[in-house]
């Protein structure tokens, strides 16, 4: 039972977002979207504005504190 919880702790620490999903910043685009497609993974994470395709690549430390949820999973149904 601690082990589930300290688990459920670490995934809201780390906001789980894989490539392809549909993520929510804390800010949005100066083009008043704010929804962000991941299309790469790494060090650096890549993104593309999906309201105006303005691609931001930014490093993950960054990306994580600006990331406020994620909308669409796209991973989601693979992974299980
Ligand atoms: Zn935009």
């Amino acid at each position: 039972m601690l082990a589930t919880i300290k688990e459920r702790v670490i995934q809201l620490q780390r906001k789980q977002f894989g490539l392809g999903d549909i993520v929510e910043m804390k800010k949005p685009h100066p083009c008043g979207t704010n929804a962000w497609k991941v299309i790469r993974m790494g060090m650096d994470i890549r993104m593309k504005c999906t309201g105006c395709n303005h691609s931001v690549l930014l490093p993950r430390a960054r990306f994580e504190q600006r990331l406020k949820r994620v909308l669409v999973s796209a991973g989601e149904s693979e992974e299980s």
